[in-house]
Formats: C-alpha cells, sequence, structure tokens
C-alpha cells in the first residue's frame, strides 16, 4: 500500500487513541506509541510458509498482544502509517519527527516508542537522532518475524522497547533501536541478516546496553551529538535535498553518476571498494561532480571499517568529504541533512566527525 493509501486508511480507525491498559496509574511512566508498519505488524497465511504483508496489524492490535505492557508503563498508541519501511520515504521522515517532537512537548508524555519494518531501520532511527528536540526516550523496534509466525519476535521486542523507553537512563541517548534483547545507539546499528532474529548488529562499536524480559543493562555511552544538541531539526522544512547512493564494483562506469547529477542530485555518496575507493573513470566523474558545487561522500560498501581522510585518495584536493564509520545509508542521511545548512564540504566534513 502506499504511504498515502495507507494514511487515508488508517485515518479514519486511529486518532489519539488506543489505550493499552484499561486502568491509569499515576506513578507509572507514560508512554506514547507511534506505529508504522513493518513485519512486526504482519500477517501470512499460513504460519509455516513464506509470504506475507507488512503492516496487516494497527497499533491496538499489536499492543494487546504483549502480556503485562500496562505493569511497565501507561501506554497510548498513534498510528502514523501502516506501510513496509521498503516504502519509507523523505516526507514520512519528517511527519514522523514532528510527531515525536510533538508527544515529548506533552508534559504527560515520559517516552516514546515508534514500531518500524527492519528494512530502513537503521536510516530512520539515525534521521530521528540527530532531528528530534527532546532528550526524553525515543526507541524503535521492529521485528523479523510476523505476528502470525511460529515464535513471532515482535511482542517480545515490543515488551522490551517499552521497557528502554520507560527507563529514565535512556534520556539524552538520542534514539534507540532494541531488538534481540539488545539496546542499539541509531548511529551504530546496522541490519545484517535478511532473516535472522539476530540480525541487528552495533557496527564498529558495542551495543549501548541489553534488555531482558524488561530488565536492562546499560554499557556504552554515546559520544557523538544527538537530540537537542544536534544542530539539525525538520523545522519547516517540507522536503529533504535529493542525495543519490551509488555502489561502486569492478569496471565501474561513469555513467551513473553523471545520470544523478543530470537528474537534480545535490549531493552523491559513493559506497565505495575498500576504503572508500572507485575506478579512475569513476573517481573522474566524482571530481567533476565535486567541483560544479555537488557534495561527494566517500562512504565504503564494506559492513565496518572507517573510510579514511587523504588515505588513498586526496580528498582535500578533490573536495571530498569521508563518511568515517557511518555507512552509505547513514551518510546519506546526514548528508541530507547537512545540505538543509551548507554545501561548504568543509564544514560538512567537520559534522561527520561530530554526528
Ligand atoms: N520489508 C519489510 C519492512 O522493512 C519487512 C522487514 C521487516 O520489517 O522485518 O517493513
Amino acid at each position: 500500500m502506499s504511504y498515502a493509501a495507507a494514511i487515508v486508511a488508517m485515518a479514519g480507525l486511529f486518532g489519539l487513541a488506543g489505550h493499552a491498559a484499561a486502568a491509569r496509574a499515576a506513578d507509572i511512566p507514560h508512554v506514547r506509541v507511534l506505529a508504522t508498519g513493518g513485519t512486526i505488524a504482519g500477517a501470512q497465511p499460513s504460519a509455516t510458509d513464506y509470504g506475507y504483508r507488512s503492516g496487516a496489524y494497527d497499533v491496538n492490535s499489536l499492543l494487546k498482544a504483549v502480556p503485562n505492557l500496562d505493569q511497565l508503563a501507561d501506554i497510548t498508541g498513534e498510528q502514523v502509517a501502516n506501510i513496509g519501511s521498503q516504502d519509507m520515504n523523505d516526507a514520512l521522515w519528517l511527519e514522523l519527527a514532528r510527531r515525536v517532537d510533538a508527544a515529548l512537548a506533552d508534559p504527560g508524555i515520559d517516552g516514546v516508542l515508534i514500531t518500524h519494518g527492519t528494512d530502513t531501520l537503521e536510516e530512520t532511527s539515525y534521521f530521528l537522532s540527530l532531528v528530534t528536540k527532546s532528550d526524553e526516550p525515543v526507541v524503535m523496534v521492529g521485528s523479523m518475524r510476523p505476528a502470525t509466525a511460529v515464535s513471532a519476535d515482535g511482542p517480545g521486542n515490543l515488551y522490551n522497547g517499552v521497557a528502554v523507553a520507560a527507563d529514565a537512563r535512556a534520556r539524552g541517548k538520542g534514539t534507540l533501536v532494541v531488538l534481540n534483547d539488545v539496546i542499539h545507539y541509531a548511529r551504530n546499528v546496522v541490519k545484517t541478516d535478511t532473516t535472522s532474529v539476530a540480525t541487528f548488529a552495533s557496527v564498529n562499536r558495542g551495543p549501548a546496553g541489553l534488555v531482558h524480559t524488561g530488565k536492562i543493562r546499560w554499557f556504552e555511552p554515546m559520544d557523538r551529538k544527538v537530540g537537542p544538541a544536534s544542530e539539525f531539526s525538520v523545522g519547516r522544512l517540507s522536503t529533504l535535498p535529493r542525495v543519490d547512493i551509488l555502489y561502486a564494483h569492478a569496471n565501474m562506469s561513469a555513467d551513473l553518476i553523471d545520470a544523478a547529477v543530470k537528474n537534480g542530485a545535490k549531493g552523491l555518496v559513493i559506497a565505495g571498494v575498500g576504503d572508500g575507493n572507485m575506478t579512475t573513470p569513476a573517481l573522474d566523474a566524482l571530481t567533476r561532480a565535486a567541483k560544479s558545487g555537488i557534495v561527494v561522500v566517500r562512504s565504503t560498501r564494506l559492513p565496518s571499517g572507517i573510510v579514511l581522510r587523504n588515505n588513498e585518495v586526496n580528498d582535500d584536493e578533490k573536495g571530498f568529504v569521508v563518511s568515517g564509520e557511518l555507512n552509505p545509508a547513514k551518510s546519506r542521511v546526514l548528508l541530507q541533512l547537512a545540505l538543509t545548512k551548507t554545501t561548504d564540504p568543509v564544514r560538512i566534513q567537520k559534522m561527520f566527525y561530530e554526528y
């Protein structure tokens, strides 16, 4: 279903509704759940066969399936969309960020939990960690198995996600991602496996913590700017600048780079080979693009590691930016936001070191 169709379908069903607990306790945290779809809300015709539809269940049905959730927090649910996250887009990111800011501006809400498909969870979470303007907890959960599967992982992830969103120690950490008993910082989390419930990993770094049956152990502190410390916000933005990702490979030509430039990209991220490298024709095309004012970020198609500045490529001379630890998808998010402030590659490089 398209985003627009999903919104229309859901608009009549949900307002600020969906109280999971009948009884209200004043002394437990208040968590707002924002649902966007994904496998966690997915249904399949048979519990043991392939084939399912993302976003089949609404937020209230999801919450009702989790035992004892009302003992962790007083929960209200809000349906923002009901899509497979492969259809996530800039407009919905802006809308979601506004809903998070609005929820956390309500003095009655202590934390936000977002349900989301896993395919683009690493991008949406990083975007939100850079633009949301509250220190209160923002936690994202998904699942690898649909709600109707044998051993569905969604209810456990929801339970743990609510526990983290209700934990005052989660304040100031930026957006967190909770799946399979692990708490990840949005900046570091990457999907690594097409089907495993242990698909998410904090690449290059340790996880933020662990959560088991709602009991939390916090580990690594976050050392990059998030939330109110970030200079970015959705403010009055109605669109985000176009940034394309180009995947490097042996014998890569300049054709797709030239096509991206011709189609109006304001920024380009190269998923380079090795330490952000590419063929000579591709390097020449990116050099031309950078000289014409398009911001070029060198990232890597490798699953981990840091792209080094001025190592094999003279980035100073070419006016390039290096992604450091950020993979191409996260580099694209940061570059889109950076381009709302400046097109100066020197300033943008500083942002890649700070966020
Ligand atoms: N492609 C779907 C999505 O990202 C399913 C993947 C998932 O949620 O696990 O929404």
